[in-house]
């Protein structure tokens, strides 16, 4: 359940030795982004979940602190008001926001920590955190969209139809992210996030304070902010040794 996956490894020292990584994941509603992330939270260790706020009501199998914090209209404003969230956004009539305090907490301890926010909210981040990685999840068809919301049970004809109405302008947004998946095959897709999020670990610039001992061992002195990236191979650790 996701209370136990919003739980991290903080044993896991290679990961905690740098600050964590903000993974955003998007796609249409009904794209099936919660199954895939579930996955990723059994299988990719120090990987936790942020619980956004929401004004919209529970579903029937919806906990309070476990999909969501649910709040009523004028208590998230008194929380936008007071600067709690990184991001927020009015999605299909109800309003979502992103706790910044969790995702601080959570980067500053180590943890990677993925954020099932829309594409406003990804855009959002994009201009706030540039070193957040994003992934769009691709539903293969309009109609398989249709299939699961209808399948899901979750949302009145109304709701369904906007939803459905608003996923061709969300799907076009596919190319302002970092990686795109194709979610034809729950297995395969699911092990394309991990993948994802193991080849952002280990970027260069991400292992900075992990990879230092190994390097001074080298007598390679790396300063903070040193440490190449994919762009600038010249940069690497300033080294007289
Ligand atoms: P649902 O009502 O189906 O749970 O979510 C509707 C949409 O809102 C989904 O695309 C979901 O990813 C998005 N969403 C959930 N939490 C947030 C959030 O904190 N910020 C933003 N911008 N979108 C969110």
């Amino acid at each position: 359940m996701l209370n136990e996956l919003t739980k991290t490894e903080s044993s896991d020292a290679e990961v905690a030795a740098s600050p964590g990584m903000l993974i955003v994941v998007s796609s249409p509603s009904g794209g099936g982004k919660g199954t895939l992330i579930d996955r990723v939270l059994k299988t990719v260790p120090g990987v936790s979940f942020s619980v956004s706020y929401t004004t919209r009501a529970p579903r029937a199998t919806e906990q309070n602190g476990r999909e969501y914090f649910f709040v009523d209209r004028p208590m998230f404003e008194k929380l936008i008001e007071g600067g709690e969230f990184l991001e927020w956004a009015d999605v299909y009539g109800h309003l979502y926001g992103t706790s910044a305090t969790q995702v601080e907490t959570e980067r500053r301890a180590g943890h990677d920590i993925i954020l099932e926010i829309d594409v406003q909210g990804a855009e959002s981040i994009r201009k706030k955190v540039s070193d957040a990685v994003s992934v769009f999840i691709l539903p293969p068809s309009f109609e398989l969209l249709r299939a699961r919301l209808l399948a899901r049970g979750t949302d009145s004809a109304a709701d369904l139809e906007m939803r459905l109405r608003g996923a061709p302008s969300e799907v076009e947004q596919y190319k302002f992210f970092h990686y795109v998946i194709l979610n034809d095959d729950i297995n395969r897709a699911s092990q394309q996030l991990a993948a994802v999020i193991y080849a952002e670990r280990a970027r260069c610039e991400r292992q900075e304070s992990s990879l230092r001992d190994a390097l001074e061992d080298f007598g390679v002195i790396t300063e903070p902010g040193a440490v190449a990236t994919v762009s600038e191979p010249g940069a690497v650790a300033g080294s007289d040794g």
